[in-house]
């Protein structure tokens, strides 16, 4: 699936390195997949706090003279792909806040479900916002709070519901936290000079060499302060539903959530898929670049038959999504994705995708496929069918746009010209993912079960 789904953000963070924000830099550049639309440094010295940021990817943003402006030994960055509150440089995170007991810069990845009530009820009080992103709502309660900087972190985020991945700098300290359902992943590493990081995904500190020390818990608030972790809970009301479109989708194959990799996954959903939907003498196996990659490898793996590169993605191609037409949207696909004809041509393929959301990108790769001469395209989706909306912080499209939500997958099969289509059970993702490990998934946008109430978010 070519970009029909949007992550929100990434966040990463560090603690104690002379070199802040050149190694934040790299980090949210090993996570600039997690969201292309902007991006932002904050750093923190004894005596001042410093922010750049900015519209576009991590690398046309920030240059070296730029990042060497950037003096401070605590930093936090942002990638973003805006969902809540919309677009504009004033939603651009990390935020920062300069009140009258000192400043405050705020990372978020995720969606506060709450946010209309808590704005409401703090405009009420006199907080006046300076976005409209849901985020700024954390920095009026903490303002609002009284007691340990630590407790004001505490309540404040106790107030909150919703998806969250948070890193707070304020008082020469750094604060993370999680939301107490861990449906947004965050882990920590260490470097070798003994620097903490904190990263949405593990491939993070592959780039930078920092070593993974554990996730953050959900409910869990770490504080970061002379060299050392504090750990607290806001909240004993916990569970774990970490989303399952991280493993399937969003997350690099190389990262890890929650100590499992997520090529791993990936690979055990194709050989899964295989056995919940085998398909006979197959030619060959493909998959869409890049994220379907991994099960198209595991489906070709259980079905013994031959994987091959398929489709070829034009990496240098702007992503669909900036075009803002149906049609501009399918003639993008064809400017991304080409199709090696010799491969197909005159074959019984399957091509394995991780999602339909639209099911306009998959008619279109169809289409190429059976234009390149396939004898016949038999589609294996590696996530059970959407057909709710997420309000966790991914854009899944709205609920009318959903096709699954709009066809029977026999009458999806005869829409995107397939000669078959199967999807992944729900029971399927969860024991490619867990199967070792019987903890939850957030699978709401496949079965509408959502872990949170939703307030005034209609589905
Ligand atoms: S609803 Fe879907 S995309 Fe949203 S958090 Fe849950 S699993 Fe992830």
């Amino acid at each position: 699936m070519e970009q029909e789904l949007h992550e929100e953000c990434g966040v990463f963070g560090i603690y104690g390195s002379k070199n802040a924000a050149n190694i934040t830099y790299y980090g949210l550049h090993s996570l600039q997949h997690r969201g292309q639309e902007a991006t932002g440094i904050l750093v923190k010295n004894e005596h001042e706090f410093t922010l750049y940021k900015g519209e576009g990817l991590v690398s046309e943003v920030f240059n070296a003279k730029k990042i060497s402006q950037l003096n401070g030994d605590i930093a936090i960055g942002h990638v973003r792909y805006s969902t809540a509150g919309g677009g504009g440089i004033a939603n651009v995170q990390p935020l920062l806040f300069r009140t009258m007991h000192g400043s405050l810069g705020i990372a978020h990845n995720g969606n506060i479900v709450n946010s209309n009530p808590l704005k409401e009820q703090l405009e009420k009080q006199g907080s006046i916002f300076s976005s409209t992103s849901d985020t700024e709502i954390l920095a009026h309660l903490i303002k609002r709070a009284s007691g340990r900087m630590i407790d004001r972190v505490c309540i404040s985020l106790s107030q909150l519901e919703g998806s969250f991945a948070f890193l707070i700098l304020m008082d020469h300290a750094l604060f993370i936290a999680r939301d107490r359902y861990g449906l947004r992943p965050l882990s920590i590493g260490q470097m070798s000079d003994g620097a903490y990081v904190v990263a949405s995904e593990t491939c993070a500190f592959e780039v930078i060499g920092a070593k993974f020390i554990r996730d953050v818990q959900p409910g869990e608030v770490i504080r970061i302060k002379d060299g050392q972790l504090k750990s607290t809970f806001y909240t004993k009301n916990t569970t774990h539903h970490l989303c399952a479109m991280e493993y399937i989708y969003f997350s690099r194959p190389d990262s890890h959530l929650e100590k499992i990799n997520v090529h791993t996954t990936r690979k055990q959903a194709g050989k899964i898929l295989y056995e919940e939907a085998p398909v006979q003498d197959i030619d060959v196996v493909i998959g869409v670049p890049d994220s379907s990659i991994s099960a198209a490898i595991g489906y070709a793996e259980a079905a013994k038959a031959p994987y091959e590169i398929g489709l070829i993605k034009n990496k240098y191609v702007g992503r669909t999504f900036i075009q803002p037409t149906q049609q501009m949207r399918e003639q993008g696909v064809r400017m991304k994705l080409s199709v090696i004809s010799s491969i197909v041509k005159d074959k019984k393929v399957v091509m394995l995708d991780d999602s339909i959301v639209r099911g306009t990108t998959s008619k279109r790769i169809v289409g190429l496929l059976k234009e390149a001469g396939a004898k016949e395209v038999h589609v294996r989706i590696a996530s059970p069918a959407i057909r709710f909306p997420c309000f966790y912080g991914v854009d899944t499209s709205t609920v009318e746009e959903l096709i699954s939500r709009k066809m029977t997958i026999d009458q999806l099969c005869q829409y995107i010209g397939a000669d078959s289509l199967a999807f992944i059970s729900e029971k399927g993702i969860q024991t490619a993912i867990y199967k070792d490990h019987p903890q939850g998934l957030c699978m709401a946008c496949f079965n509408g079960r959502y872990v949170t109430d939703l307030y005034d978010n209609e589905v």
